[in-house]
């Protein structure tokens, strides 16, 4: 009998892990049970995945960079994975804009949901801490993200996941320098990389052995978190035009990849779905970062000298989905209010948008923090900011979810079109999952 392909398990994993969590819901002690005995099985899970995300990247760009030859290939690549990821937020955002314009889903929320909503959250822990963690990203100066690009201390950066541009910029600075010195004289420490890049995919292959069980328990945790139906309900509207934004985007980079790299776009989608099914189950581009790199360049055929630098610097950087979410939440949360938007306010929210969701981290929840940047861009009065962000809270989990696989998705679709226009889209290593998972075992 054939055997059941990888997406297959994980979305068995995650149907069953949704079931059990409403079934879990039901009894008293429930919600304890799964945080308690379920819960711990995903969150090693993650850990797994963040635990080799830094050596990842760290192999693969070094790797990826030493192959070049010559350093002035890499500046090409460079800027026009710049030049892509900034044209696919605009795309997104737009998107997003015009959905909530024309559909105005904050148009037919009550004052009583309103009142209820706001009752439930503004004083929430949870909203509490996102407009927090916003004042601390707000009081930094316009270079500021320059300057911390720059690593002081080369372990120390490769010491903590959240400092993913620094892994970069050191990686790309050691990459450089051993073109610099010479094939002969870098070979030692090139096949080091080379073994070690090897040795970190044959990781995840054997962490994503254990994703089907991992998603069943992540979602069964999400369930079980979840706040008051009555209100997920309320915001379904709005809820909907997000997800209905996610999906265009999600049709606009199928259309994008079957146009620009000719690549068969249903083949695409389905190569990439353990990535996105991860990213969905875990709402973090950087955990779902080494998944996303090996589909992309053992399944797909984008070389190493592209998606090793194009797929890192996109999690931490290009996130259309999170900017889509952000247009929209902006402009949700100014029509329920009664706030009126001019069209120079959009535009704003176009351009802050752009750089929040450059700014948000790739972790869980990340979105809603910068989208504080984005109302207050639009001259948002600072003493309703809690009730703005009450309004969209009881929804942001599930659409969190939602906008991780677009991000996703935009990342590895660029890195495709990066590829094609640099010549370096070939055939993947790795055809079919058979041979795969025979590998492993
Ligand atoms: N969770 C998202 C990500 O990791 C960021 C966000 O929109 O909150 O890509």
């Amino acid at each position: 009998m054939r055997k059941l392909e990888l997406h297959w398990k994980i979305l068995i994993g995650m149907v069953l892990g949704i079931l059990f969590g409403f079934g879990m819901t039901q009894i008293s002690w429930g919600a304890d049970f799964v945080n308690d005995w379920i819960n711990p099985l995903g969150t090693i899970f993650v850990k797994l995945l963040k635990l080799i995300a830094i050596p990842l990247i760290l192999a693969s760009l070094v790797k990826g960079i030493s192959d070049l030859k010559d350093i002035s290939k890499f500046r090409n690549i460079g800027l026009r994975t710049i030049a892509t990821y900034i044209g696919t937020t605009v795309v997104a955002i737009t998107i997003g804009l015009l959905l909530v314009n024309v559909l105005k889903p904050g148009n037919g929320i009550s004052n009583e949901t309103i009142a209820k909503l706001t009752e439930t959250y503004s004083n929430d822990g949870g909203v509490t801490s996102k407009l927090e963690e916003a004042s601390k990203q707000k009081n930094s100066g316009p270079l500021q993200f320059l300057e911390d690009m720059v690593p002081d201390n080369a372990f120390s950066a490769l010491s903590d996941n959240s400092l993913m541009l620094q892994v970069i910029f050191f990686t790309i600075f050691l990459g450089i320098s051993m073109l610099l010195i010479g094939e002969k004289r870098a070979k030692p420490l090139k096949d080091f990389f080379d073994a070690l890049n090897d040795v970190v995919l044959k990781m995840v292959d054997l962490i994503m052995l254990t994703a089907p069980v991992a998603v069943f328990a992540l979602l069964a945790n999400v369930v079980v978190s979840s706040g008051d139906p009555d209100l997920l309900f309320a915001l379904l509207k709005y809820a909907g035009v997000v997800v209905l934004g996610l999906f265009l985007m999600i049709v606009f980079y199928a259309l994008v990849v079957s146009g620009f790299t000719k690549y068969n776009p249903l083949t695409f989608l389905s190569k990439m779905s353990p990535a996105q099914l991860l990213a969905f189950s875990t709402s973090s581009s950087a955990a779902t970062l080494p998944v996303t790199m090996e589909r992309v360049e053992e399944h797909i055929g984008v070389d190493k000298e592209v998606s090793s630098f194009v797929l890192p610097v996109g999690a931490t950087i290009n996130m259309d989905g999170t900017s889509l979410y952000q247009g929209v939440a902006a402009v949700f949360i100014s029509q329920a209010l009664g706030f009126d938007l001019t069209f120079a306010d959009q535009l704003t929210i176009v351009l802050t948008a752009l750089l929040a969701s450059i700014g948000s981290a790739a972790v869980p929840g990340a979105g809603m923090v910068m989208l504080v940047i984005v109302l207050e861009s639009i001259g948002f009065p600072p003493d309703k900011l809690a009730i703005g962000l009450a309004l969209i809270f009881a929804v942001d989990r599930p659409l969190d979810m939602c906008r991780t696989v677009v991000n996703v998705t935009g990342d590895a679709c660029v890195s495709m079109m990066v590829a094609k226009s640099v010549g370096k889209l070939g055939k993947p290593r790795i055809k079919n999952w058979d041979d795969h998972y025979q590998e492993v075992k």
